[in-house]
Parts: C-alpha cells; structure tokens; sequence
C-alpha cells in the first residue's frame, strides 16, 4: 500500500537546498491559475522587477528559467558561446569544472585558468591569460564556489573583461542574496541563479540575466542556438520589452508563486541587511567550530558566510558523523565534493536557515556526533562562544 508523501521536519544546513520559509510553502500551495492568465502575467512581471531588485540590475532580459540552476549556466553558455569563441574559463572548484564541459559541448574553444581548490580565482593569472589570448570572447567564472566555501572578486575579474573586450559569465547561484552581488555596477554581462540556496526557494528555478551587450551577441549569432528551450530569442517573445507573452513553454506556475514570495521576503528585509544577517551568523557559527578546536579550510578574506568548509579532524568517520546528525537531530549538512571529499563538512547558513537558533543547534549537535567518535574536546566551549558571538551587535 503506498500513502501520501509526508518528509520528516529536517533542519537544511548542507550546500541547499536550504529551509524554506512557511510563507514560500504557502504561497506554493495557493491555487494553479493558466500561465497566460492576465493575473498570473502581473505577478510574473513582480518576479521580473523582484529579481532585478536582487541582481541590482536594470537589465530587461531579467527572467526565472523554468528548470534548475544547471539549467541557468547552461542558458547563458548555449546562447553566448559559438562553434570557435575562445572562452577563459576560471576553475577553482566543481562549479567552474561544469563551465568547462559547458563551453567545450557548445563547441567553444577554452582557455582554463586553474587555481587550487580553496583559493579565489587568481586575477594575474586571468589578465596573463587576457594577455596571451586577446582575441577571447567570454570570461566565465564562479562567484561563491560552493564545492570550497571560496568567493572569488566579482568586480576585479568583469573589469579585467572588460579592459579586453569580453563579456563575462558570472554564477551566482550561491552568492545572490547571501553576499553582494551587483550586476550592473560590476559589469557582468550574463548572471545566473538558483531558488535553493540563499533565496530560501524550493529547487527548479534557475534566475538569468543578460545585459543589452548580451542580447546584442545573441542577436548576432551567425548560427541558431543548438538548444530550442534555452533558446533566449525564443523566450524574449515572451519577457523582452513589449513581448506578446504568447506561449513558449508552460510555466511551473506554483514555483513562480513560491519565488514571487521568496524574493518579496528577500526585498522586505532588504539586500544589505540580509548581507550582514549571514556575516553575523557565520562568525557566530566560527566562534563556535574553533571554539570546539575544528578549523575552517578557507582563509579570512574569501571565506563565504553562506557556506563554511569545515576541516575533518583526523579519525572521524565523517559519514557516520553526518548520519548521526540527520538521524538523531534532523540536521542535514553537506559532505566534501571531488577532491574535499572526506577532507572537509559544508555547513550551510543559506537565506532562512541563517538563524541564531541553527547556529546554535548545528554546533550543539556536531559536539555531541564528535564526543562520539572519540573526539577529546571541551564540552559547552561552542555554544559559549557562538552565543557571545551573537551577542555581538
Ligand atoms: C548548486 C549550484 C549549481 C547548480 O544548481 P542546481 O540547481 O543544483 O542545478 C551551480 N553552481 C553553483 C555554484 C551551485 O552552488
């Protein structure tokens, strides 16, 4: 006999999805209208405007992809990269690897700048590359790498583009609402984003935004773009200025709804103090880990505030430990991806789960999975120091 699905109550700290707010969840359960519906296309010109508020752009090709934020990057590289462009392509962790593979199916030729897993992406090593290469088309880079916990300087890689005559692709689908991101101030020229990071959103929506300078290159594309649902001449008929809205594919209605309210929530609190809502928790949290003697593996400057990459102490069985978490305290958080794996945990503090009362649990909780494995360290010390911390205006 099989019943209704109902998920236990989990606390998401891993690298997303993150918990989504009751308010989401509700506006996700309200009624499915038509998708050509003029109330539905009101609200979807709210989520345009919503989402340009949360970019900090005024860019008109501002719209939510219909699939997930895989499908976003893909977006962007499908309509921006042609058979031939030399792309710079900046790997410091698994996001920027995808890039790679992004641009070489697209038939691009890549020139990859390397860093080490850990590291922001090196700006020399992107204008040595500008330098050796200038006929390059596109730099494409990842803003937080989520495999590393690591920030990479947004603004310093899209003028160094800039300065060469390139357009930039810039993923932001950990950074956007967590940290600051500026798309126009910046200069980016492609950006995208997902709902299940720090937008606090169910998965499957990816935000994509293109600068006039983009549209333009889609426009002059001397081939059609090999994929006809990522198409963005196909969608502009209907998101681009004055667009009929006739129909191209059928809106994840009730998604829409879900988003429309996350980043209502988002434009309530406001950019800035939700900025600094994650740097709070994150120091709390840091207090915290060094606290009960574990180390963050990202160094000061680059750390993100969202995603803390937390080293493995030596004998943990770092599965078991996060085995114990899920199932005696209902707290998921992430493992090590590629060469992390087993090396590091990703606590994520994404959007709604970037609480003092998360904070507090996770830490309370990895103490007690710790003290388990053997691990030798003062009890009640993380909970002393997070809640200073957070004492701290
Ligand atoms: C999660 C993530 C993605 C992929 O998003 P999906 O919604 O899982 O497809 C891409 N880039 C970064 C940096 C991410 O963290």
């Amino acid at each position: 006999m099989i019943h209704s699905f109902y998920p236990p109550q989990r606390t998401l700290m891993g690298p997303g999805p993150s918990d989504v707010s009751p308010r989401v969840l509700a506006a996700m359960a309200r009624p499915t209208i038509g998708h050509l519906d003029p109330e539905f296309v009101r609200m979807m010109d709210e989520v345009k405007q919503l989402l340009q508020y949360a970019f900090k752009t005024r860019n008109a090709l501002t719209l939510p992809v219909s699939a997930p934020g895989s499908a976003g990057m893909e977006a962007c590289f499908v309509n921006l990269v042609e058979p031939g462009d030399k792309v710079i392509v900046c790997e410091n962790g698994v996001f920027g690897g995808r890039m790679r593979e992004n641009v070489e199916r697209f038939g691009g030729e890549v020139i990859s700048v390397v860093d080490e897993w850990g590291q922001p992406v090196d700006l020399e090593k992107v204008r040595a590359a500008f330098e050796a290469h200038p006929d390059v088309r596109l730099l494409a880079f990842i803003h937080a790498e989520t495999s590393t916990g690591v920030r990479s300087d947004a603004a310093s890689l899209a003028a160094i583009a800039r300065e060469f005559g390139a357009l930039t692709i810039m993923d932001a689908v950990t950074s956007l609402g967590g940290i600051e991101v500026d798309v126009d101030g910046w200069g980016i020229d492609a950006v995208y984003s997902g709902t299940q990071k720090c937008l606090s959103c169910p998965p499957g929506i990816s935000p994509v935004s293109f600068s006039d300078r983009a549209v333009q290159k889609v426009q002059q594309r001397r081939a059609s773009v090999p994929s006809w649902f990522l198409d963005k001449k196909l969608v502009m008929g209907y998101w681009g200025e004055g667009a009929r809205r006739t129909y191209h594919h059928t809106a994840p209605v009730n998604a829409l709804y879900a988003l429309h309210e996350a980043l209502l929530i988002l434009q309530e609190e406001g950019l800035e103090t939700a900025w600094a809502r994650h740097r709070h928790h994150h120091e709390a949290l840091k207090a915290g880990l060094e606290a009960m003697g574990l180390a963050l593996f990202v160094a000061g400057p680059w750390r993100l505030p969202q995603l803390n990459t937390v080293v493995i102490p030596e004998g943990v069985d770092e599965a078991r430990v996060r085995s114990r978490l899920l199932t005696r305290h209902s707290l998921e958080i992430g493992a090590g991806l590629g060469v992390l794996q087993g090396k590091v945990w990703r606590i994520g503090l994404m959007g709604h789960a970037c609480n003092a009362h998360n904070v507090l649990h996770c830490l309370n909780s990895l103490e007690t999975a710790l003290i388990a494995e053997g691990v030798d360290l003062p009890r009640g010390a993380a909970a002393i120091a997070a809640s200073a911390a957070l004492a701290e205006a």
